[in-house]
């Protein structure tokens, strides 16, 4: 953790780091695209590294598509990818409902993709779609039929990810089933903005799960970086070795707590979320938790890399 410059390592120190790794962790939104163009020279970058021997797995907190939709943009954007390879918020969430034997309706706060994977799951929902504030209602307690009436049976789950429908009256059915204390929990990721380089804010994930925690009173499982789950579902299809395994990112909090929760080396990369002015203000913190959010190595952009190699 000293946020090392990869491009200023002597040629030995060079190949000695490449070598120490042989599976590759990468962030996709800020590292490989934004929005729906390749960052330039990435593409690149994981087809020399494929060809080193290398594994590649594409961790994504982002839970608006499925794993197919996710092979697509690769192979669009110039990424090779597999379904395996894929390991997205949206999938783990009903990867875990199917691995504890979820038999339960969920409601679900969260778009098309994430709704589409709990289908391939065999995972039943309420919730998907808008729910807006009934017309000429200022409060949901003038409601015909009484306030249970929004409620569903046998709900035994709320699930959270981005969702562009994201309403009051989902976050008053979300708190309600969520006030019995036997009502899982479980959200996507908890990143708070989209990475995008304009004066506007896009709320993310996080802002929406911050929203139903506070009325909820809960805290929620995550399923996404920097929980350590992520690691334990990849390994589950191929062993990892945290020492020999390269996390790459271009979020601190998500990405590089990742690897410092799991044990591996990191890789920053600034064409995204953080930037070194923040890496510089944890160099100078006293707080551990801070410390945790320094990457092992920088680079101003993953195609940087190619010429290392
Ligand atoms: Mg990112």
């Amino acid at each position: 953790m000293n946020a090392t410059y990869l491009s200023s390592l002597s040629k030995e120190d060079l190949k000695r780091f490449v070598d120490s790794f042989d599976t590759v962790l990468t962030d996709c939104d800020g590292v490989l695209w934004v929005e729906n163009n390749a960052i330039e020279g990435s593409p690149e970058v994981l087809k020399k590294l494929r060809e080193l021997g290398k594994k590649v797995f594409y961790v994504t907190n982002n839970s608006t598509k499925d794993r197919k939709d996710y092979v697509s943009k690769c192979l669009k954007l110039n990424y090779q990818a597999t379904e395996e390879e894929i390991v997205s918020t949206a999938y783990l969430v009903a990867n875990y409902l199917k691995s504890i034997n979820f038999r339960k309706k969920a409601f679900l706060i969260g778009s098309a993709g994430f709704a589409k994977e709990l289908d391939l799951a065999g995972v039943k929902y309420v919730g998907f779609g808008p729910d807006p504030m009934p017309e000429g209602l200022t409060t949901l307690g003038s409601l015909e039929g009484g306030l249970e009436s929004l409620l569903e049976p046998d709900v035994g789950a709320v699930l959270l990810g981005f969702d562009p429908h994201f309403s009051y009256p989902k976050m008053v059915k979300a708190a309600s089933y969520l006030s019995d204390p036997n009502c899982l929990y479980i959200v996507t990721n908890t990143d708070e903005r989209f990475p995008v380089s304009s004066r506007l804010i896009y709320p993310g994930t996080g802002s929406m799960v911050a929203a139903i925690s506070a009325c909820a009173a809960r805290d929620p499982l995550v399923v996404g970086k920097p929980n350590p789950y992520v690691a334990e579902a990849v390994s589950k299809i191929h062993p990892l070795d945290p020492k020999r395994t390269l996390m790459i990112g271009d979020r601190a909090n998500s990405d590089v707590l990742l690897g410092a929760n799991c044990g591996f080396r990191t890789l920053l990369v600034l064409t995204g979320v953080t930037s070194l002015d923040d890496v510089d203000k944890w160099k100078k913190s006293s707080d551990p938790e801070d410390k945790k959010l320094i990457p092992d190595f920088y680079l101003n952009k993953l195609g940087d890399f190619l010429q290392l190699l």
